[in-house]
């Protein structure tokens, strides 16, 4: 996506008379694509990963932290190497939701050589060396999921008014400031979702009941600006938003691999489905909302909440108008429905679709698994595959370009520290190589996954939640009876990645046992193990999740009143500990454990590609 480049958005009233039209031809356009690239074979494994950072600017004299909302200015900045030669720049840089926000990624996609796996974390810090020289004094890049104070008062720099009464987020706390001004896409995201569900998002998060929160806790909305429509809505012992940016405007870390041929890009979206809450869970990095302790850990349904824009009707409270049917989910969700053919027996969801889709989409010869997964996400105005967001994305290749089948893997929290975040994108691309070559099956009914969603964003759920898993995830023999209960139990996340004896094989046992076969650099190979075991701390509870940390901090914190509060100072005091751990300069141990440097490096040794490339890791 372009900065300035795209033409001028059209208003909501406007889209949804074009929407009919824009459907049929997005349909059209998915039948043409798909007749020209369902056959394409033999594309390599490439891979990819996507940060997300926030600039924050420091008062280390009045103790406070705010957003920085100078991410256009930034980005303007950053994408002159891009612009001046696309081929030669080390990452590349695009906005994001918030005005704050900035996304990074490698400039090419990595390969299939192992010795890719040691240097992605090195990239990650050239990207944040990169973007570092561009700030101002006092302010930093982070990557931290949720801001602790965003839409709490004097919350940005420069301060910035939330208009309940005008704008197009309407929020009581959240400026429009806040969204990044430098594309018209995120604007006319914030106002057609808001138009189209005829009011205001309603996020509700459980608040974290402390000695001291009132009981309940309730806040007076009318000081704020409130003609009444949020205070009908907003729930006693719930921290209330009602802004899309309080989603989208939170920090992620997500992941693309390029599949063979189709074929493999069904499996695979497949096969990662179960564990998007298993890595929700385990990357769980955001604690608290809006200047309160939150009783969840990650950040997965406030997003999905902050973008449903689905009607009264379609959410079911009011009589259906028109052509509304009801949608039980917003377009920020779980995935709904497997798309490979051993997948099909485990769809057990009614999944919701556009007959009228689907049934074009059959007589131009697709199948039925994807026909109901393009149909599925045809139910939804103005429909672009942008514009609909799941724990997994199944991409097609772009018209006319070199790229293959893809799939995306989305739930994670970012990390704070490049070394997790390179910890976790090396350990999703090994698990999708280890899938492959030993023909995993890790499928359970799509239900139970769904189910698992809501389990990972709960409080310590690494910990303390049971996920439903396959049990037995390497018998390549499948049951007739595939769906019933014996297939498949409950398992803690330790369990799931590190195995239980006689019960559980374990992930991380699995891709060590993958390593052992592979012709691995000793480089890279102390790197992965480094990674892994971060991995293998995290689930069995020795290390800390990022939210864990956090909520350690609040709670620790002299100023904190046992009342749930997060205030100004200790915001700027978790967040400077944050960047100084995140630097390198402070220690956590109970986070990182005592072995955080890898072995990364910016490029990969002459010596070690050429050993290598008669062993590429697909
Ligand atoms: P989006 O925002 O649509 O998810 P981005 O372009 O921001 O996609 O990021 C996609 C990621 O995919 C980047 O890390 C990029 O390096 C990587 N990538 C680029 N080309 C390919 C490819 N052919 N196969 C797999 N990954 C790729
Ligand atoms: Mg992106
Ligand atoms: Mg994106
Ligand atoms: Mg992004
Ligand atoms: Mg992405």
């Amino acid at each position: 996506m372009g900065l300035l480049t795209e033409g001028h958005p059209i208003s909501w009233e406007e889209t949804k008379k074009l929407s009919k039209h824009v459907r049929k031809h997005g349909i059209i356009q998915f039948i043409n694509l798909y007749k020209k690239l369902r056959d394409r074979e033999g594309d390599v494994l490439k891979w990819g990963d996507e940060v997300e950072y926030m600039l924050v600017k420091l008062n280390h004299e009045k103790k406070t932290a705010k957003l920085s909302l100078r991410s256009y200015e930034l980005m303007l900045k950053l994408n002159e190497k891009e612009q001046a030669d696309p081929s030669a720049v080390k990452c590349l840089w695009r906005p994001e939701f918030g005005a704050y926000m900035i996304e990074g990624t490698p400039g090419q996609p990595y390969g299939g050589l192992m010795a890719h796996f040691n240097i992605v974390e090195a990239n990650m810090k050239h990207r944040r060396l990169e973007a570092e020289e561009q700030l101002k004094s006092e302010e930093i890049l982070m990557t931290f999921t949720n801001f602790l104070r965003l839409g709490s008062p004097d919350s940005t720099e420069p301060p910035a008014n939330p208009t309940p009464d005008t704008g197009y987020q309407r929020s009581l706390f959240l400026s429009d400031e806040a969204v990044f001004p430098g594309h018209p896409r995120f604007k006319t995201l914030a106002t057609n979702i808001r138009q189209r569900r005829g009011e205001k998002v309603i996020i509700h998060v459980p608040i974290y009941k402390d000695e001291n929160t009132p009981k309940p806790f309730r806040e007076d909305l009318s000081a704020l600006g409130d003609d009444g429509s949020s205070a009908k809505v907003a729930k006693d012992d719930h921290i209330y938003m009602d802004a899309m940016g309080f989603g989208m405007g939170c920090c992620c870390l997500q992941v693309t691999f390029q599949a063979s041929n189709i074929r493999e890009a069904r499996t695979l979206y497949d096969q990662l489905t179960p564990l998007c809450p298993i890595m929700l869970a385990l990357t769980a990095a955001s604690p608290v909302y809006r200047g309160y302790l939150a009783d969840i850990d990650s950040r997965w349904f406030v997003v999905s909440n902050s973008v449903d824009c689905r009607t009264r009707g379609e959410r079911g409270l009011e009589p259906l108008k028109g052509e509304e049917f009801i949608i039980k989910t917003s377009r920020y969700g779980s995935v709904e429905s497997y798309l490979s053919e051993q997948g099909d027996k485990y769809n057990d969801t009614k999944l919701l679709y556009d007959k009228e889709v689907y049934n074009q989409l059959i007589d131009n010869g697709i199948d039925h698994l994807l026909a109901q997964h393009v149909a599925h996400l045809f139910i939804r105005d103005c429909n672009l595959q942008s514009t609909n967001w799941r724990s997994m994305r199944f991409k097609p290749p772009p018209p006319n370009s070199s790229i293959g089948w893809r799939v995306e893997f989305r739930p994670c929290d970012v990390q704070m520290t490049d070394f997790e975040n390179a910890a976790v994108v090396c350990f999703i691309v090994l698990l999708s190589r280890v899938i492959l070559s030993y023909n995993l099956n890790l499928l359970i009914p799509i239900s139970k996954v769904i189910e698992n969603m809501s389990r990972g964003e709960k409080r310590d759920a690494v910990n303390k939640e049971k996920f439903w898993f396959r049990k037995d995830i390497t018998s390549t023999g499948e049951k007739d009876n595939a769906l019933e209960a014996d297939q498949y139990g409950e398992f803690t996340v330790n369990e799931i990645i590190n195995g239980k004896d006689g019960v559980f094989v374990g992930l991380i046992p699995l891709i060590n046992s993958y390593l052992n076969n592979m012709n691995v650099d000793a480089d890279t190979h102390c790197t992965i193990q480094r990674y892994l075991k971060l991995i293998r701390k995290r689930a069995s509870g020795e290390l800390m999740t990022t939210a864990a940390w956090i909520r350690k901090e609040v709670i620790n914190h002299p100023e904190y009143k046992k009342d749930s509060v997060v205030n100004e100072t200790m915001t700027y005091d978790i967040i400077k500990s944050a960047y100084e751990i995140q630097k390198g300069v402070r220690s956590c141990p109970e986070l990182l454990g005592f072995c955080t440097t890898s072995k990364t490096t910016e490029t990969i040794p002459a010596a070690i590609a050429i050993a290598e490339k008669c062993h590429l890791v697909n």
